[in-house]
């Protein structure tokens, strides 16, 4: 793959920037339907990571990979810390030392499976995995199609972003969302929105970085 573990740094803090930006605007969100703790879980383990992210950085992709799970899986709280530890050791399992891009896309078709599991959730539940499993399929599509990386990495951000947007008329039936029922429709849910935000910024990120290659 032609993006290296060096990059972790960078991706790390452009996260940070981003869930920073849409704080104020993910937390309404979670007030209304959640517990109104999302981004300071959020926050807290991208704060372990980026503190980790010279040592992440100097290791190859699975490792990485697993360090980054490990971390959120013992720093961060609520559901979210335990689902995207799971996503990123599940990642570290399934990919081969040197991913391509098919690889990658294999794995992250995998991990998201072990989400599923993890959350004992499906598609259409109102949760982040109503943009983990669109963008798994996206991408699954685009490497099995052999399609550039740029046009991949431009075309995930507005799927990703809509596929959030789409949660907004669904019943939550998993996670605090559920408890309210009926009442649950009408608000975006906060997992979904700063599952979208991460996706576009890690696309935006390594789009940039390729960019500046020869
Ligand atoms: P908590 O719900 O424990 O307070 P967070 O506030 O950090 O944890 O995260 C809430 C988000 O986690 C929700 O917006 C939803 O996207 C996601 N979520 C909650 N429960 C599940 C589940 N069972 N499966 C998948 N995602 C879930
Ligand atoms: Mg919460």
């Amino acid at each position: 793959m032609p993006i290296t573990p060096s990059l972790f740094p960078e991706l790390i803090l452009r996260i940070e920037l981003t869930i920073a930006a849409h704080a104020d605007e993910v937390t309404e969100l979670d007030q209304a339907i959640g517990d109104g703790d999302h981004v300071f879980n959020l926050q807290h383990g991208l704060q372990a990571l980026a503190a980790e992210a010279p040592a992440i950085a100097a290791q190859p992709w699975p490792d990485a990979w697993r360090k980054i799970g490990m971390l959120l899986m013992s720093k961060v709280g609520g559901a979210s810390g335990a689902l995207y530890a799971t996503l990123f050791i599940a990642l570290a399992k399934s990919a081969p030392a040197e991913p391509a891009v098919s690889d990658f896309a294999a794995a992250f078709g995998l991990a998201v499976e072990a989400v599923k599991q993890r959350g004992k959730a499906e598609a259409g539940e109102k949760t982040l995995l109503d943009v983990l499993i669109p963008v798994a399929a996206a991408l699954k599509l685009h490497a099995d199609a052999a399609a550039p990386l740029p046009e991949l990495l431009a075309q995930i951000p507005p799927l990703a972003e809509a596929s959030a947007e789409a949660t907004r008329d669904m019943l939550a039936t998993k996670g605090r969302a559920s408890f309210l029922g009926e009442r649950s429709r009408g608000h975006i849910d906060a997992g979904a929105k700063t599952a979208a935000l991460m996706i576009a910024a890690v696309c935006q990120t390594l789009s940039q970085n390729l960019g500046a290659q020869p």
